[in-house]
């Protein structure tokens, strides 16, 4: 029989309390009808948890389920922190989900007694001309955001704490920055209302009422599947090579003693689009440190025995790039360090779509290493998906267009 559990246990969950401990008998009181639901999310990540939001705002029966529970330490929207940018290059598409989820963001920092989002500004620069940066910039002025533009003086007399060379230049969104990442799940769990369900879903097995069983005792009439990385691994035929999972490493640096210049509002979240590769990080948040990663894909890996330890490779690279741009960093201490995976479609294209054979069960993922800020319009996207079947599926995020080998577009 699967526990369930309520919001606040998923919370409980999440940060590592034991089931038994959980299964309290005021908690099986308030267990739901009979265990029927308009919709079950299998998966309470962002993709999850945003679109339980919408759903419940909209007056369905929602209940999420999790293997480990909401943004746990193997889920792709667990730690931390992300970035929520604008500028997308020429891929408008998500420049305006990005759009339309920053108000949606504000809200829920807004009412949340911690931040959720902090509007620090990302700060894009590069060597040289860069077409991504050009388009983005473009994409900017053309739709009135809030930006400037600076070449390598400007730059080095707002950061004196970087490090910039002749000839570079950059720009400074306004209105973006940064968003805490188990922090956003967990309390849209809490808003959401959905009972959380600490249990593993297979794959769809429909009633002969047309009800699908999710779990023993929970049923339901749609069914919702955004399981990050471990979308392939539920449909193996289907998504097999379709979404891969890669390894992905981050770091964080701490300042010496006293130093603010690595905080906001001194420091930005930033991205360096360097020479092709793109390095970026988030300023030091909350005492967490100074965030930097490398975007480029790691090597394959399975989402629930991948070893979660920092290599000695990423800490030297990390060392080396930090002396070249942020110098005073290079030599501090390793405060924090975390081992994810990005849940990548061939080109980095979301994948929303029916489930072939299945009106009303929908695929939900590839985030693609760039998912986490455009949650709200992904889930809202979503949730009209399933209470209008004629809304259209956009194509871009269609099953048909996911390749089976890597050929990377969307950054
Ligand atoms: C290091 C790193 C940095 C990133 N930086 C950014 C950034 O700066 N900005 C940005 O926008 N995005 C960023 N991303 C990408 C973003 O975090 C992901 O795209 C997003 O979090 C994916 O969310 P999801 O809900 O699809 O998956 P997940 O968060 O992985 O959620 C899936 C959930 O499904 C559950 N599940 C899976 N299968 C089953 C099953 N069969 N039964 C029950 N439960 C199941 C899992 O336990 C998990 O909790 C980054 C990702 C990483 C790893």
């Amino acid at each position: 029989m699967a526990n369930q559990l309520t919001r606040r246990d998923g919370i409980k969950l999440a940060a590592g309390a034991s089931l038994a401990a959980l299964a309290r008998p005021a908690i099986a009181a308030r267990k739901l009808g009979n265990g029927h639901f308009d919709v079950a999310i299998i998966g309470a990540g962002v993709f999850g948890t945003w679109t339980a939001w919408h759903l419940a705002k909209s007056g369905r029966k929602v209940a999420l389920v999790d293997q480990y529970g909401p943004a746990n330490a193997r889920a792709s929207s667990a730690g931390e922190s992300r970035v929520t940018r604008l500028g997308y290059g020429a891929d408008a598409i998500y420049s305006e989900m990005a759009a339309n989820s920053l108000p949606y963001w504000q809200a829920l920092s807004d009412r949340c007694a911690l931040p959720i989002f902090h509007q620090t500004g990302v700060l894009w620069f590069s060597p040289g001309e860069n077409d991504y940066m050009r388009q983005s910039l473009a994409w900017l002025k053309a739709n009135n955001r809030a930006h400037w533009y600076g070449d390598a003086a400007m730059l080095r007399a707002r950061y004196p704490q970087m490090r910039f060379e002749d000839g570079e230049g950059g720009f400074l969104e306004k209105e973006t920055g940064a968003l805490i990442a188990s922090r956003a799940v967990q309390t849209l769990v809490e808003e959401s209302s959905a009972p959380v369900i600490a249990a593993k879903a297979g794959q769809p097995a429909r009633r002969s009422d047309g009800a699908y069983q999710v779990t023993d005792g929970v049923t339901a009439n749609a069914l919702v599947y955004a399981c990050g990385p471990w979308l392939s691994k539920s449909f193996p035929e289907l998504l097999g090579n379709r979404i891969v999972a890669t390894r992905q490493e981050i770091l964080h640096f701490g300042s010496r003693e006293g130093d603010r210049h690595f905080a906001p509002p001194a420091q930005p979240v930033w991205a360096d689009f360097n020479d092709g590769e793109i390095v970026y990080g988030l300023p030091d948040l909350e005492g967490q440190g100074f965030k930097i990663a490398f975007d480029k894909h790691g090597p394959r890996i399975d989402p629930d025995s991948q070893d979660r330890r920092v290599s000695a490779a990423t800490v030297e690279r990390s060392r080396a790039y930090l002396a070249r741009r942020f110098p005073t960093l290079a030599d501090g201490p390793i405060v924090h360090g975390r081992v994810c995976q990005y849940e990548n479609s061939s080109n980095g294209d979301f994948l929303i779509d029916r489930l072939p054979g299945h009106d009303n069960v929908w695929l939900v993922g590839g985030g693609s290493g760039h998912g986490f800020k455009h949650g709200p319009a992904v889930g809202e996207r979503v949730a009209r998906h399933i209470v209008d079947s004629t809304f259209a599926v956009e194509p871009r995020f269609s099953l048909e267009t996911k390749g089976t080998s890597a050929s990377r577009s969307v950054f």
